[in-house]
C-alpha cells in the first residue's frame, strides 16, 4: 500500500481515453452513413437528480459527435404513453440506442417499460434479454454502472482472478450485474443486501469490495481488511455534498486502492454508455444480431486480454473490452 493512504482509482482519465476512441468510431460512422448515431433519452416526470444525470449524458454525446435527443413524455396515462414512445423509437431506424430515466414516477410500473425496449437498442442493459445474456456469460449490453465498477478495476491493473470479492447491493442494474461481471473475471463473489445478517464479516473478508447500497457511511475503514481494493458506486447528497457509501477518509487509510466520489465510477459510467451506443450503432449498421461482436477503431485501445483458455467472443468498443467468456454458458 502506498505511504499516506490508498491509491486513488480515478475514473476521469480512463473515461477520457474511452471517449477519444468513441469519437473516432463516431467519425467513421458519420463518414459512412452521412449522419451521426442517435441516442434517445426518454424522460417521464422531473426527478431532479436523474435530470442532472441525463443532461450530463446529453452534453457528453455532443462532445463525441453523438446526436443525443431528449424525448419527454407527460400527460395522463404515463405508462401507456411511455411504452408508445419507446415503441416509436424502436421502430425508427435513425435511433440507435434508448435509455429511460430512472427512477420512474410511482404510477409507472418498471416491467412494461423495460420489456418495451428493443434489446438491440438497450444500451444500458436493462431488458431481460440482456440481463439473461450476462447471466449466461454471453455478450449482450451491460448496465453501464456495473460495467464501470468492474472496468475501473481492470483498467487500473487490479488483479481480479481468484480474489474474494464482496458486492454490497443486489439491484438489477448495479449490484447483481457487477457480481456477475466479477464472477466472469474469476473472482469468488459474495453478494450482500439489506437482510444480510453479518455484513461486517463479509466486508472484512473481501479483497475487492464493491459497494452499491445508496447508504452514505455504510462502510467505514475499521470494517475493512488491510489492502482491500474498494469500488464505491454510491452517490448520495449529504448536507449539499456528494458522497459515496464508503466513509472515504477512514477507508483510504486501510485500503490499498479506492475510487473517490465524485470522480471514480461516475465518469466511467457516462463514457461507457457512449461506448455502448456506438457498439449498438455499428451492430445495426452491419446487420449483426444484438450483442454480436463489432470490430471498431477503438479496438486499438489496449484493454486487458481475456481469460486464457476461455472460449471468448471479444467485442471492444470505445476501448472498453466487453470480452465475454462463453465458458460456462450452458
Ligand atoms: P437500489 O436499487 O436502491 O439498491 C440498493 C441495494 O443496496 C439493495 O440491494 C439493498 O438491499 C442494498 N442495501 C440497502 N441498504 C443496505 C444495508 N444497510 N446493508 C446492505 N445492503 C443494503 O440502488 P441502486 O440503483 O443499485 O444504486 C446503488 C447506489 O449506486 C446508489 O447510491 C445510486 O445513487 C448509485 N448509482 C451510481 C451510479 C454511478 O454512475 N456511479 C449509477 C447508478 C446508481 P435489498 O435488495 O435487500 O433492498
Amino acid at each position: 500500500m502506498p505511504r499516506g493512504g490508498a491509491r486513488l482509482l480515478q475514473g476521469g482519465p480512463i473515461a477520457a481515453e474511452i471517449r477519444g476512441a468513441v469519437a473516432e468510431d463516431v467519425a467513421g460512422y458519420v463518414a459512412r452513413n452521412g449522419r451521426a448515431p442517435v441516442l434517445a433519452v426518454v424522460i417521464c416526470g422531473r426527478d431532479a437528480p436523474s435530470m442532472v444525470y441525463l443532461h450530463q449524458i446529453l452534453r457528453s454525446c455532443e462532445k463525441v459527435g453523438i446526436d443525443g435527443r431528449l424525448v419527454e413524455v407527460d400527460g395522463a396515462e404515463p405508462e401507456a404513453r411511455l411504452v408508445d414512445a419507446i415503441r416509436a423509437l424502436n421502430a425508427d431506424p435513425a435511433v440507435n440506442g434508448i435509455i429511460v430515466q430512472m427512477p420512474l414516477p410511482p404510477t409507472v410500473r418498471l416491467r412494461p417499460i423495460v420489456d418495451a425496449i428493443d434489446p438491440a437498442k438497450d444500451i444500458d442493459g436493462i431488458h431481460p434479454l440482456n440481463a439473461g445474456l450476462l447471466r449466461l456469460g454471453y455478450d449482450g449490453f451491460l448496465p453501464a454502472t456495473a460495467h464501470a465498477a468492474v472496468e475501473i478495476l481492470r483498467r487500473s491493473g487490479v488483479e481480479i482472478e481468484g480474489k474474494r470479492a464482496t458486492v454490497v447491493g443486489r439491484s438489477a442494474v448495479v449490484g447483481m450485474p457487477a457480481a456477475f461481471l466479477l464472477l466472469r473475471e474469476n473472482a469468488t463473489v459474495t453478494v450482500c443486501h439489506s437482510r444480510t445478517r453479518d455484513l461486517a464479516r463479509h466486508v472484512k473478508d473481501a479483497e475487492i469490495l464493491v459497494v452499491a447500497a445508496g447508504r452514505p457511511g455504510l462502510i467505514r475503514g475499521e470494517m475493512l481488511r488491510r489492502g482491500v481494493v474498494v469500488v464505491d458506486v454510491g452517490i448520495n447528497v449529504v448536507d449539499g455534498v456528494l458522497v459515496g457509501d464508503v466513509d472515504f477518509e477512514s477507508a483510504r487509510r486501510v485500503a490499498s486502492a479506492i475510487t473517490p466520489v465524485p470522480g471514480g465510477v461516475g465518469p466511467l459510467t457516462n463514457a461507457l454508455l457512449l461506448a455502448h451506443l456506438v457498439r449498438a450503432a455499428l451492430a445495426q449498421e452491419s446487420g449483426t444480431a444484438p450483442g454480436a461482436s463489432a470490430a471498431t477503431n477503438a479496438a486499438s485501445v489496449p484493454a486487458r486480454a481475456p481469460v486464457p483458455s476461455a472460449d471468448t467472443s471479444a467485442a471492444t468498443v470505445g476501448g472498453a473490452s466487453v470480452a465475454t467468456a462463453t465458458r460456462g454458458a450452458r
